[in-house]
């Protein structure tokens, strides 16, 4: 961790915060001060749009191969340093380092997908219906961007967004989450040594996002805002960009709907919730939220389903053989706790679990509720924690409609070994993505994002870089 950086990187330098803030980065499985990084305000994120807005116009006239190559040096850098990146992850974020491991193979695939999008940007043409004219279309990048991310992918929410902005031609400012933001200080430095043009990306560590950001989204020189946290925050953003009319992309919060019919494979199911539930803690937008299972299988899932989250070893995330480590603060761990014990007061029966340890970190043992009320908090919250919360259902349509009764929209699991019932449901469901047998939907080549009140646009696949881009048409006489 020594020679990872903690000062801004704007213009291609390392910079103080203007006024000399800093602010701690604490290990969530101590509570101990592992760094102090730059603490920017207002003056350092004027200077990054600066050097952003800059750097603009050069960079959109880069060839799209030189962006390509750069985007997979830093591919290939990324995957060389995988171990230096994932115990920094670990130390800043908690998750187990297997765990961590896994999100830098998964970070590094978003660079390297980008890096073959770079070079398929295409246009179009042709002649129009009335005959008298051509069209001819190209697509140019939108413009210097904010990219605004959470803590629980510390690495990969930074791809996501950076690999297709670079791909497109886009220069940005990159603000982490405050908790995390070792990782993206870390990615910066590999892209700068990948050869990427100073002022392309400037990355802002701040405790003060409301005062970097607003005027950012206001100014009218930033055109392009792509954000992943929560929807609350999200609603406030979408706001901000309206003045200066900004595009925006939004991964915002889901409520997972995790379905499991009476034809379910249970083997299937309980592996799927497993995965589903625990990645990263059950801190995923993606997490299974409330799981429905049928009243013929219920009993006989829950007793699973707790058998193998009693199983899972608790602790520190850099131990040997842990798979669960702590959440990420004291107030998401409280959280968990008052949605569990509300729960607990309207008559759910704790299966395993259900009880913080003491001491030091912020940890929370797996925990499988079952007979939990409707009216519980966590059926309308999202619990980010490893809490698996299982209710019973009679029939197809009851389902569809209680999973349906939510504002978000991001993900749906389902579980049947009929085909049409598969197809039927997934159909029916409200949701962005749907695992069908699986409780893992994420993948760098397939289009991440929501609906209703989940997001708006998508992150990855071929679409991913289209956030990035804008048409521009050229009426040409036929002459
Ligand atoms: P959050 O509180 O919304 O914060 C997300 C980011 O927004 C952080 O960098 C945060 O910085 C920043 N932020 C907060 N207020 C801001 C403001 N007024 N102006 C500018 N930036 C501001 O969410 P979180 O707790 O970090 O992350 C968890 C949430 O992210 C969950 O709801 C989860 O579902 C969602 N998520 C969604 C996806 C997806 O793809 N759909 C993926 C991962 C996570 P500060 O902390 O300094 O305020």
């Amino acid at each position: 961790m020594t020679d990872t950086p903690t000062q801004l990187f704007i213009g291609g330098s390392w910079l103080d915060a203007a006024d000399g803030a800093t602010m701690p980065v604490d290990d969530p499985a101590t509570g101990e001060i592992i760094a102090r990084v730059a603490d920017a305000g207002a003056k350092d994120a004027r200077l990054a749009e600066a050097a952003a807005v800059q750097a603009q116009e050069e960079w959109a006239r880069t060839a799209p191969r030189a962006r390509s190559e750069i985007l997979r040096r830093a591919y290939e850098i990324i995957l060389e340093r995988t171990d230096g990146l994932a115990h920094l992850m670990t130390a800043e974020m908690g998750k187990p380092l297997a765990e961590a491991r896994g999100e830098v193979a998964y970070a590094a695939e978003f660079f390297r997908w980008f890096s073959e999008e770079a070079v398929r940007i295409d246009g179009g043409g042709g002649i129009l219906p009335d005959g008298r004219n051509r069209m001819l279309l190209s697509r140019r990048p939108v413009g210097p961007c904010l990219l605004i991310t959470p803590w629980n992918f510390p690495l990969a929410m930074g791809t996501r967004k950076i690999g297709p902005a670079i791909a497109a031609g886009c220069t940005m400012i990159l603000k982490p989450a405050p908790q995390t933001p070792l990782s993206s200080l870390a990615l910066a430095a590999i892209l700068q040594e990948a050869g990427l043009p100073d002022g392309v990306l400037n990355v802002v560590t701040t405790s003060r996002a409301g005062e970097v950001c607003e005027p950012l989204l206001r100014g009218g020189r930033i055109r392009k805002l792509s954000f992943t946290g929560s929807t609350n925050v999200g609603r406030l953003l979408l706001a901000q960009s309206a003045e200066a009319v900004v595009r925006t992309s939004m991964e915002l919060g889901g409520n997972a709907p995790f379905i499991v019919f009476e034809d379910a494979d249970l083997d299937k199911a309980v592996d799927g919730a497993m995965l589903a539930k625990m990645r990263n803690m059950g801190e995923a937008c993606t997490a299974a939220n409330r799981f429905f299972v049928h009243h013929s299988v219920a009993e006989e899932f829950g007793r699973r389903l707790a058998e193998r989250m009693g199983a899972l070893v608790v602790g520190p995330g850099t131990q040997d053989g842990v798979d669960v480590g702590p959440l990420i603060d004291r107030t998401g761990r409280a959280k968990v706790e008052e949605l569990v014990a509300d729960a607990v007061e309207r008559g759910a029966q704790v299966l395993v679990g259900g009880r913080a340890p003491e001491g030091p970190g912020c940890f929370y043992p797996p925990t499988v509720l079952t007979d939990v009320d409707s009216g519980s908090r966590l059926m309308d919250t999202e619990i980010f924690g490893p809490v698996a919360a299982i209710l019973t259902f009679d029939d197809e349509d009851e389902v569809i409609r209680r999973a349906n009764d939510t504002p978000w929209g991001l993900v749906g699991y389902v579980f049947t070994e009929g085909l049409d019932r598969a197809l039927r449901v997934s159909e029916r469901l409200e949701v962005g993505m749907v695992g069908l047998n699986t409780g893992l939907v994420s993948n760098p080549a397939a289009p991440f994002g929501g609906v209703k009140q989940s997001g708006l646009g998508r992150e990855g696949g071929r679409v991913g870089i289209d956030e990035f881009l804008e048409y521009q048409y050229l009426a040409v006489p036929v002459r």
